[in-house]
């Protein structure tokens, strides 16, 4: 008989029951809840008198709406004070952990999840924001789910959902200087498309995976949703043991060891679709339009809406007319106003030291401003320890608070009008940023902070600061 892969295993192992309406109840093994999807969840469990199922499975913080200049109390802004106060009244009365601002433990929940060690090999997760696939980096099947399926994961525990496809994507070769994972996912969705993973979990193996560090493995697990996939996930190995080794909720290191390595994907395992990348022939990534996929190497040029396929056309126009580029246009040398260093996709220590390591002693660029946001309070607590903040600071760059930051702009970290923005963040959408006419080029770290040292889209691999 033909192996199983990891998604078939995890999912025999937590699947309740088929629904009558075809899809399976799973069972949720790891709950994360933040202040914006929750609120109206915990409502409609208070509308039906219900509680929720398993408190010490289900763990909270802030991010979207936490002002990163300034953590006093009141926020400036009712609303997002209101939420936050909110999600303490909630996370007490129902009895759940909340890693709050007073805690030194906040941060973005992708960030806090695996840093606290609540992320685990073989674990189903859920959390009601759409970059929940970084999880996948330990092995886990980890879902963005909607406001009524966290009601549904407060109330029960389990949630409907209907099992993906899996698609294998083995990256073959090593990834080249000035060459991360960052640009590998965004060159992953510029091939195969921002719907090409509709249906499909994606499971990422080959040697540059392996050779990846957990932070390079969850930064391309994060961005799975924007391939379209539902979850994207890679096998735990040795790197991934030795990483969670001493976090805080990793109670019993050698089951969780073990149970990781019953789940993996056999080495006979079957998949429902197979894509081989060679990485080393990759280069720094930059997108240039509304989506992920409209993406190309910094020193390429700009496609011809003629060369796309017939269903990317009239995006790629509308792309070209909100961006105000050109076809034939090269990313390289175009000037930018804003760099934001941060967000669930690179704002680990990992991320940082790149970007540091890349400043150097050189000076922001005049008319450019730049933001640092560490990815939690313990990434902000390791970066100070070891001198980064120093550094972002003497090259002009603004050190802040932990929280989402301009990746979203819940808060008040925001473009303004037509301003171009380098963001290690994971979504170029029209407005994303905070500015509805504002525009997003996303890149890695160290890409976005030669940017920020230049003043306009540099290749890394030709920037001073060398390619770390
Ligand atoms: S950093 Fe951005 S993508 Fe990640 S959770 Fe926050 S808003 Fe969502």
């Amino acid at each position: 008989m033909a192996g199983k892969n990891l998604l078939e295993k995890v999912w025999q192992r937590h699947k309740v029951r088929t629904l009558p309406s075809g899809q399976d109840q799973l069972f949720i093994g790891l709950h994360l809840i933040h202040e914006v999807t929750s609120p109206q969840a915990f409502g409609m469990l208070k509308e039906k008198d219900l509680s929720v199922k398993y408190p010490d499975r289900t763990y909270a913080t802030a991010d979207h709406i936490i002002p990163t200049d300034s953590i006093s109390r009141p926020f400036a802004d009712p609303l997002a004070e209101e939420m936050l106060r909110v999600l303490e009244v909630n996370t007490q009365e129902y009895g759940i952990t909340y890693f709050g601002p007073d805690s030194g433990k906040q941060g973005v929940v992708h960030v806090v999840g695996p840093e606290q060690g609540l992320t685990q090999p073989g674990m189903t997760i859920a959390c009601g924001d759409s970059h929940t696939a970084t999880h996948g980096a330990f092995g886990a099947i980890a879902f963005g789910v909607g406001t009524s399926q966290v009601r549904d994961i407060l109330a029960t525990q389990t949630m409907a959902i209907s099992k993906p496809k899996v698609r294998r994507i083995n990256v073959n070769g090593m990834l080249p200087k000035g060459v991360c994972a960052k640009d590998l996912i965004l060159a992953i969705i510029g091939q195969l498309g921002v719907n090409g993973g509709l249906g499909y979990a994606y499971e990422y193996s080959g040697d540059a995976i392996s050779a990846m560090t957990m932070e390079e493995r969850m930064t391309l697990c994060n961005m799975s949703i924007e391939g379209g996939a539902r979850v994207g996930y890679v096998n735990p190995d040795d790197v991934t043991y030795e990483w969670l080794k001493g976090r805080s909720y990793v109670r019993d290191f050698a089951s969780m060891k073990a149970f990781g390595e019953e789940m993996k994907s056999d080495a006979d395992a079957v998949f429902d679709d197979e894509i081989i990348f060679d990485a080393s022939d990759l280069k720094p990534m930059v997108t240039w339009g509304i989506n992920p996929g409209q993406v190309v190497a910094v020193d390429e040029a700009l496609p011809s809406v003629d060369s796309l396929p017939e269903e990317e056309k009239e995006t790629a126009e509308r792309a070209f007319e909100y961006m105000g580029f050109a076809p034939g246009e090269c990313m390289a040398g175009k000037k930018i106003d804003v760099v934001f260093i941060g967000s669930c996709t690179n704002g680990r220590l990992t991320d940082l030291r790149e970007a540091a390591a890349v400043i150097a002693d050189r000076r922001v660029a005049d008319g450019v401003t730049a933001l640092v946001v560490p990815g939690s309070q313990e990434v902000a607590v390791a970066a100070v320890e070891e001198g980064l903040d120093k550094v972002f600071e003497k090259a002009g760059f603004e050190w802040r608070n932990a929280g989402c930051s301009m990746c979203l702009a819940m808060n008040p970290d925001k473009l303004k009008g037509r301003q171009l923005s380098a963001s290690t963040s994971n979504r170029n959408f029209i407005g994303r940023q905070g500015s509805p006419t504002g525009r997003t080029l996303l890149m890695s770290p160290a890409m976005a902070a030669s940017a920020a040292i230049a003043g306009r889209v540099v290749d890394i691999r030709d920037s001073e600061g060398g390619a770390a």
